[in-house]
Order: structure tokens, then sequence, then C-alpha cells
């Protein structure tokens, strides 16, 4: 490990988890072209940020588009490379990508199933956690514009995080009778990674209290 930690003391095992569509990139039902995928404002400064924040910033999202027959499993990780370079001149960076191709009921079996990792179905955290030694997914963060993201959270004790980019206006219309109430609602990405900066120094206080 480096120096490079050295403003968070290491037992901060955080991540912050962020949906695609919708909270990083547009969202325009299905993306099927790379030439759909533009950054939202404020999208490339903010996971900079976060990447300065020495903070993993993992991607989980949901493609059943895959299931749907719209498009293939490469197709996604050509979108999530084009993604990279779309940050690239932000000095922003992804650390990872996960994503649930399933749907319980649309399309063919391999894809047409039941899974563990549909969100909200906590799987892709789990992978994720898998994947990364000592990740604590009590310390962390899931950003999205979905019910579907919030419940995630709270199925694994992290923070949600509402955006009202995407489908964030009507999820936040619909999260009081959803008793879905998320740990901040912000207006995009920029925002919620504030509110994520602010609560890391409080997580910390409070882990060295103990
Ligand atoms: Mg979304
Ligand atoms: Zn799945």
């Amino acid at each position: 490990m480096s120096g490079r930690r050295e403003n968070f003391p290491a037992r901060f095992r955080g991540a912050v988890f962020l949906d695609r569509d919708g909270t990083i990139i547009e969202e325009v039902n299905y993306l099927s072209r790379l030439d759909q995928l533009r950054l939202l404002d404020g999208a490339g400064p903010a996971i900079a940020r976060l990447n300065r924040l020495k903070l993993p910033v993992i991607v989980v999202s949901n493609q059943s588009g895959i299931a749907r027959g719209y498009f293939d499993e490469e197709f996604v990780r050509r979108s999530h490379r084009r993604l990279q370079e779309l940050l690239r001149p932000y000095g922003a960076r992804i650390d990872d990508f996960f994503f649930c191709p399933h749907h319980p009921d649309h399309g063919q079996p391999p894809y047409r199933r039941v899974c563990d990792c549909r969100k909200p179905a906590p799987g892709l955290l789990l992978q994720a956690a898998a994947a990364r030694h000592g990740l604590d997914l009590e310390k962390s963060f899931v950003v999205g514009d979905k019910a579907c993201d919030l419940e995630l959270a709270a199925r694994v004790g992290a923070r949600g995080i509402l955006v009202l980019t995407g489908y964030g206006a009507e999820t936040a219309a619909a999260a009081a009778k959803n008793h879905l109430a998320p740990a901040f609602t912000g207006p995009g990405l920029a925002e919620a990674v504030a509110w994520i900066s602010s609560e890391m120094a409080e997580i910390n206080r409070e882990s060295q209290r103990r």
C-alpha cells in the first residue's frame, strides 16, 4: 500500500457504488449504441473527486437489455470502455464494473432467470466485496436514481443516496410511499459526492473514537 491513503485511516474500508444509467450517464432506455452514451453534467469532476478521496468507485448496473436481446454482454463491456474514455479528460476513472444481464421473465435462458444479482438483490455488491479484500459494505455508499438502488443500499446496510437525474424525480415522489428514505437526496452526482465527502469524515471520526 502506498502512503497515499494518509488522509484517511487505513481502516476506512468503504466504497462508492454508482448506478450507471441516469446517474453517471444520460438515461436513454436500454442504451444500445455507443453514440448514445453521454456523461451527465458534473459527473466527470464528481468521479475525479471520489478518486482523489481514494474511495473505490464501482459501477453496479442492471442490464436486462441483454436478457431481452437488445444487446449482448460484449456491448456492455464496450460501453464501459467508452465511459472510461469520456471520463479520462476529467482525470476520473471507474475502478470496477459489475452488471446483471438477467431478467426473471423476459428473453431466453440462461439470461431469463431469477438471479441474486438483479438490483435490489445484493449479488453485485457481494461480488465486489469478494473481489476486494476487506471492503466493508456497511461503510459504503450506493448512489442511484431508482428505488432499486435505495433498496439495495438498505439490504446491505450501506448509505443510499438518491440523485434527481434520470428517473430520480419520479423516485423521490414515490419514495415516501415506498418507505425508502435515502440518507441523502441531491440534484446530481456532484452534490452526492460532496455529501459523501463530509459523511466520510464523520465515519472516520466515529471509528477513531472507538
Ligand atoms: Mg439508473
Ligand atoms: Zn442477475
